[in-house]
């Protein structure tokens, strides 16, 4: 399903791209912007929406979790994005690719025209060979104005950039029948037509100490995506290279199939 498209959102979280410890996972990191580099330079447009500001800045800060308190959290973003940052440029630099940072709220995309301005930066992005690195400008935005999960925030770019995949990696294989770390009969499911009752049920609740997410909210980034027309495919994150095999036309995660033609966010 995935064989012809020529933009995607590729997103990864807090778990892909750290260690159980909070710290970066730099061979992973590396790998992921090998992959995503190539797929830039062989015509695939790409933009990459990370997590980990909040956990990597945490763990810079000496924290044991993330804060619990809005400024608390807001502080670990701005120092851990800046290490990110400092991270990719280098990563991606070493396969001679050029990354530039959008750091995006809620309210940048509901208001028409600031999404308007937000479109025209991606457009200029990709038209100058850029890979846009996208999170949620965790420092300014507060409760009350934040998508809070960065699943539901890629699906949100997938449909304002109008690509025609999103893949969602994780540290699981993709969605089980139910948590295959608690029912060894859980199995994974390969497609879904339709975004049900039984679906939403089979994810379940989860979450980590430094991430946020778990299955659910990529259920709902996946349901908003699906309906927008756009393919979606929620992997394991630890072998970035079976983006390749996805691309190929193979099977890998599970696909949620869009479900008509593709809308965009205008
Ligand atoms: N924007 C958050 C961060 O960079 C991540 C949100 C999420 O884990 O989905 O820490």
């Amino acid at each position: 399903m995935l064989k012809d498209a020529k933009r995607i959102v590729v997103k990864a979280g807090t778990s892909t791209l750290t260690y159980g410890t909070g710290k970066m996972n730099v061979r992973r990191m590396r790998r992921l912007a090998e992959v995503l580099s190539d797929l830039q330079n062989s015509g695939v447009q790409t933009a990459f929406v990370t997590s980990g500001a909040i956990g990597i800045g945490s763990v810079k800060l000496g924290f044991e979790e993330r804060p619990c308190d809005t400024p608390g959290r807001q502080a670990a973003a701005s120092v851990g994005q800046c290490e990110l940052m400092f991270m990719y440029d280098k990563l991606f630099g070493e396969y001679d690719s050029v990354v530039g940072q959008l750091l995006i709220t809620r309210s940048d995309i509901e208001n028409g025209e600031r999404r308007r301005n937000l479109i025209n930066s991606f457009e200029k992005l990709f038209e100058y060979g850029v890979i846009p690195i996208i999170n949620e400008n965790d420092s300014v935005a507060v409760e009350e104005i934040v998508y809070g999960d960065n699943d539901n925030l890629s699906a949100h770019v997938a449909k304002l950039i109008k690509a025609d995949a999103l893949i969602i990696l994780s540290d699981i294989d993709g969605l089980f029948t139910a948590n295959p770390a608690e029912d060894e009969n859980a199995v994974l499911i390969p497609v879904v037509e339709c975004i049900d009752e039984e679906i939403l049920a089979a994810a379940g609740p989860s979450c980590s100490s430094f991430g946020t997410g778990g299955m659910s909210t990529k259920i709902s980034a996946a349901k908003l995506a699906v309906e927008s027309g756009i393919d979606t495919v929620v992997m394991n994150g630890a072998n970035p290279e079976d983006i390749y095999k996805l691309l190929d036309g193979g099977q890998v995660g599970t696909l949620f199939k869009s479900r008509g033609p593709k809308k965009g966010s205008f």
